[in-house]
């Protein structure tokens, strides 16, 4: 089966600063990536890249077997950005609303049918908010809040969900909560691609890292992350590192 994403040698610099270096790493379906690095290192870039936000200056990418830029099923794609959940604080949106559109991939701008509705009650179901569906985005919690974006990814029917710190300014029960989410929805065969800086929450979750600072230091299962010396290589002397056991 191909991989849900595959970097051959992906380089690109804003200006003459390179932000990502010769970057190759193959994603498999199912996989938990957990992606790391310090401030900076150029994680927010690489992870844009992958999706096809962002042309890099050298090198190929591909999703689902495509080069990413003819790739067309972008509703297979769930993707929550670094800072979504303050940004909805402005939309007088409902709940349902958010996750319908997620659906408008499928339905196009003709009217949702009836299967349409069904799978967005669905998602908002799978999320364990159905209670909030009526009320608006920007009366929500942090926590609440990323629920409705990934019912909006699984509204959608997406095969990939990429989220860039999805829980910053979420309570640490809601945290707890959220990623067992992650977890069900992993051992349901969605792949995650997790930009986290809390490396315990990471090693704890994800099955692989990729650990980079432009470029990548480490790329393979937890376990062998955990053994290697790629943490204190791609941080330096200097990165002081959230690092816990349980
Ligand atoms: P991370 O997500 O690991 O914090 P980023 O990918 O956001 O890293 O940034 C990598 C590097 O590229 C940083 O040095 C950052 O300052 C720089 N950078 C990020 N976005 C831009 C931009 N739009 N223009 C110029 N430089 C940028």
């Amino acid at each position: 089966m191909t991989p849900a994403v595959r970097l051959e040698n992906v380089t690109f610099a804003y200006g003459d600063q390179p932000a990502v270096d010769d970057v190759s790493l193959t994603i498999g379906r199912g996989d938990f990536l957990g992606l790391i690095g310090p401030n900076g290192s150029g994680k927010t870039t690489l992870l844009h890249i992958m999706l096809g936000l962002i042309e890099p200056s050298s090198g190929r990418v591909e999703l689902f077997g495509e080069p990413v830029d003819s790739f067309e099923r972008g509703e297979r794609i769930g993707y929550v950005s670094q800072g979504a959940t303050d940004r909805a604080g402005t939309m007088p949106v409902t709940v349902r609303e958010v996750v319908t559109m997620g659906r408008f991939a499928h339905a196009g701008h003709a009217r949702l049918s009836d299967e349409d509705r069904a799978a967005v009650a669905s998602a908002i179901e799978t999320v364990g908010i159905t209670d909030l569906a009526d009320r608006r985005i920007n009366r929500l919690s942090g926590g609440q809040r990323q629920r409705a974006y990934i019912a909006r990814a699984l509204a959608s029917e997406a095969d990939l969900l990429a989220l860039d710190e999805p829980t910053v300014g979420v309570d640490a029960e809601s945290r707890d909560a959220f990623y067992r989410l992650l977890d069900e929805l992993n051992g349901a065969g969605m792949t995650i691609i997790l930009i986290e800086h809390d490396i315990g929450v990471v090693t704890d979750r994800a099955d692989h890292i990729a650990c980079i600072n432009t470029e990548l230091f480490h790329h393979g299962d937890t376990e062998s992350f955990v053994e290697s010396d790629a943490l204190e290589e791609a941080y330096g002397s200097s990165g002081r590192v959230v690092h816990h056991h349980h």
